[in-house]
C-alpha cells in the first residue's frame, strides 16, 4: 500500500515541527520524518542557545515551561565599552522547547516517524517531487513536500531549489556554565541579560554571547563563518572549540566558573541572501532556505514564521478543488516570506557584513555613539533601514565603506 499524506515534512527542529502543528490544527493528513531517535531527541540537533523575545512566545502558544530565564535586557559589548538596552526576552530549554513542539503537534493530529533519515525526493515522469525516500528504501508521497532539515537540506538541494555555500557557513559552539560572575565590576550587569559581544580577538570575524539562565549560570559560546573576515583576523589553525576556551580561560567573569556536564552544544547556519524557496509541489522553510538573521542568528522565531507562512500557503492550494500544488500556485509563499519573515534581507546582510568587516576599535565607537544615540535610531538601523543605518557612520567610515565596495564587486 502506498503511504500518501496531505504534507510529509522532513525536519522536525522549530521550523518543521511548527509547520506540522499548523497543518494538523487545520485538519491536513501531516507526516514529520525526522532522522533522530525519539528516547533522546534532540541530541546532535540539541543546538540552540534559544533566545528569544515575547511576540515569538505569545505568536505560536509557547509555555513558560520551556523557558530557563526571562531577561530584560539585551546588552552589546566591544572590547571597552558596552551598550545596554532594555528590551525583554527569553532564554529557552531548547530541547524542551522542540520537545513541546512535538508533542502539541501530535495532539492535534501530526504523526511523527523518528529514526527516519530523509535522503532524496522521489520524482515523477516530468520530474517533479510526489514524495521522498527515506533510511535507504523507504517511501513516502505526498501533495506538498517541505524540507526543514536546516543546513542538511537533501530535498532543497537535490531539487536545486537552494544552494547553500560552504563559504557562507557560520559555526557555532557554547558550553552551559555555573559560577559565572554575572555583575562583574568592570562589567554590565548580565544577572537579568542576553549579552552579545563584538571582539575579533575572542571571536574573529563573528560575535561571542553570554545568555544568563539563573543568578550565577549562563550559556556562553562564540560562532563565526570561516570566510576571508575570519580569516584576517584568526590565528592559524586555531578552532571554534579552541576560541571560546581560550575566551572562558582570559575573561575575569568565568575565573571561578565550571562547565556543566554534558552541556555543550553546537551547529552550524549559513547566512546567505536566500534566493528561490519553492517549485513545484515543494517548499523550503527555515535554516533550509536560509531564513536565520543574518546579524544576531535569531533563527528560531524567523523560521517559524517561515513555517507558518508555508503553512498558510498549503491551506491556500489544498483548499481549491483542484488542488493547486504547481510552482506557481506556491509561489505566495516566496511573497509572504520577503513581506513577513524577513523584510529588508538584503540590507540586513550588507549591514550584517559591514559590521563584521570593522575593526575593534571602531566597535569601541559604535558602542559610544549607540550610547547617545535614541532607540528608535538603533531599532532603525536593525531593521536595515538606510537612514538609521547612515546616522551611525561616519566620514572616516570612507576607507572602510569602500574595502566593502571592492569585496561586493569582487564576489
Ligand atoms: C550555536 C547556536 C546558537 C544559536 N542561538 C540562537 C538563539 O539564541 N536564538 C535563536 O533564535 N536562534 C539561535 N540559533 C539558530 C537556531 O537554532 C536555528 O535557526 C533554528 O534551530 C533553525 O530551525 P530549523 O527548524 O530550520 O532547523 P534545525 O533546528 O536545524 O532542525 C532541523 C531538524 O531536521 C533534522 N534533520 C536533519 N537532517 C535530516 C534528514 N536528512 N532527515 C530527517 N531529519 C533531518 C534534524 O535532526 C533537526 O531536528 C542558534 C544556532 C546555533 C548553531
Amino acid at each position: 500500500m502506498v503511504d500518501r499524506y496531505d504534507v510529509a515534512i522532513a525536519g522536525a527542529g522549530p521550523a518543521g515541527a511548527q509547520c506540522a502543528r499548523d497543518l494538523a490544527t487545520r485538519g491536513y493528513d501531516v507526516v514529520v520524518l525526522e532522522t533522530e531517535s525519539e528516547d533522546e531527541f534532540p541530541r546532535q540537533s540539541n543546538k540552540s542557545t534559544a533566545g528569544t523575545f515575547p511576540s515569538m512566545m505569545s505568536s505560536f502558544g509557547i509555555p513558560d515551561g520551556v523557558v530557563m530565564s526571562y531577561t530584560d535586557d539585551v546588552v552589546l559589548e566591544s572590547p571597552n565599552e558596552y551598550y545596554e538596552s532594555y528590551q525583554p526576552g527569553a532564554v529557552l530549554e531548547f530541547a524542551e522547547f522542540k520537545q513541546f513542539l512535538v508533542a502539541d503537534g501530535r495532539e492535534n493530529g501530526a504523526e511523527y516517524r523518528f529514526d527516519a533519515r530523509v535522503s532524496r525526493p522521489i520524482l515523477d515522469d516530468d520530474d517533479v517531487i510526489e514524495g521522498v525516500r527515506y533510511n535507504g528504501d523507504e517511501e513516502v508521497y505526498a501533495d506538498i513536500v517541505i524540507d526543514a532539515t536546516g543546513p542538511a537540506a537533501p530535498i532543497a538541494s537535490a531539487l536545486d531549489v537552494v544552494d547553500l555555500e560552504r563559504e557562507n557557513q557560520a559555526i557555532g559552539i557554547e558550553y552551559e556554565m555555573e559560577g559565572v560572575e554575572m555583575n562583574h565590576p568592570e562589567y554590565a550587569d548580565l544577572r537579568r541579560a542576553m549579552m552579545l559581544r563584538l571582539d575579533h580577538e575572542i571571536a574573529p570575524g563573528g560575535y561571542s554571547w553570554i545568555f544568563a539562565t539563573g543568578e550565577d549560570t549562563a550559556k556562553v559560546g562564540i560562532c563565526y563563518i570561516q570566510n576571508d573576515r575570519h580569516r584576517e583576523f584568526a590565528e592559524a589553525g586555531k578552532t571554534v572549540d579552541g576560541y571560546l576556551d581560550d575566551w572562558v580561560d582570559r575573561d575575569p567573569r568565568f575565573a571561578d566558573a565550571t562547565k556543566l556536564d554534558g552541556k555543550v552544544h553546537r551547529g552550524s547556519a549559513h547566512i546567505q541572501r536566500p534566493g528561490q524557496m519553492h517549485t513545484d509541489r515543494f517548499i523550503a522553510i527555515g535554516d533550509t532556505v536560509p531564513t536565520i538573521d543574518p546579524l544576531w542568528g535569531e533563527g528560531i522565531h524567523k523560521g517559524m514564521k517561515s513555517a507558518r507562512a508555508a503553512a498558510a500557503t498549503v491551506d491556500r492550494c489544498l483548499t481549491d478543488s483542484e488542488r493547486r500544488v504547481d510552482a506557481e500556485s506556491l509561489a505566495v509563499y516566496e511573497t509572504l516570506w520577503h513581506r513577513d519573515v524577513a523584510p529588508r534581507a538584503k540590507s540586513r546582510l550588507a549591514l550584517t557584513e559591514l559590521l563584521y568587516l570593522a575593526p575593534n576599535e571602531r566597535y569601541d565607537r559604535l558602542l559610544r555613539d549607540l550610547q547617545r544615540t535614541d532607540d528608535d535610531i538603533l531599532a532603525k538601523a536593525n531593521r536595515g533601514e538606510k537612514a538609521g543605518m547612515a546616522r551611525l557612520l561616519h566620514l572616516d567610515d570612507v576607507p572602510l565603506l569602500a574595502k566593502y565596495a571592492r569585496e561586493r564587486l569582487n564576489a
